[in-house]
């Protein structure tokens, strides 16, 4: 989690400076986000080596994607979600603002959270099944092959 300390003041945010955690319970967060753009973060609790390996034993952390339009529950529609750097756990029930000049000024608010199961995971996809409030039912995150390298999309 290196990156996510770099671009962080943590004298300056109050976002959560973080440790990894050592088991995942399997959770998942949409932070709705009022930064210079308006988006949604999805995170995942999951290994750090989760994507990289094929027996993933890493840290916990919180994979994350900022999804620009926000999830659709509506089934086939597929919105982008760019992979960002990884959140530590404890960001999981983090809401508040943080400061004008700081790395995504602005405010953070939990739009859905819950919990989540694996169905199938391969090189460039996975498919989950969300139990939330406003998500339920089986998502696929497809990593898509054009454009940088951090652009996946997800889709019900
Ligand atoms: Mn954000």
């Amino acid at each position: 989690m290196g990156k996510y300390r770099e671009k962080r003041e943590f004298s300056e945010t109050p976002e959560p400076t973080g440790q990894p955690g050592t088991t995942s319970q399997q959770r998942f967060v949409v932070q709705e986000h009022y930064a210079s753009h308006h988006h949604f973060d999805f995170r995942l609790e999951l290994p750090a080596d989760f994507f990289t390996s094929g027996d993933p034993s890493g840290p916990i952390v919180l994979k994350s994607w900022a999804v620009p339009k926000g999830i659709s529950d509506e089934k086939g529609v597929k919105r982008l979600a760019v992979q960002v750097e990884d959140h530590p756990v404890g960001y999981i029930d983090f809401e508040g603002t943080i400061p004008e000049g700081q790395y995504g000024a602005g405010t953070v608010s939990i739009w859905d959270t819950g919990t989540f199961e694996i169905v199938e995971k391969k090189p460039k996809s996975l498919k989950i099944v969300l139990h939330g409030k406003r998500l339920s039912g089986e998502f696929h995150l497809v990593h898509t092959t054009f454009g940088k390298g951090n652009d996946w999309l997800i889709f019900k």
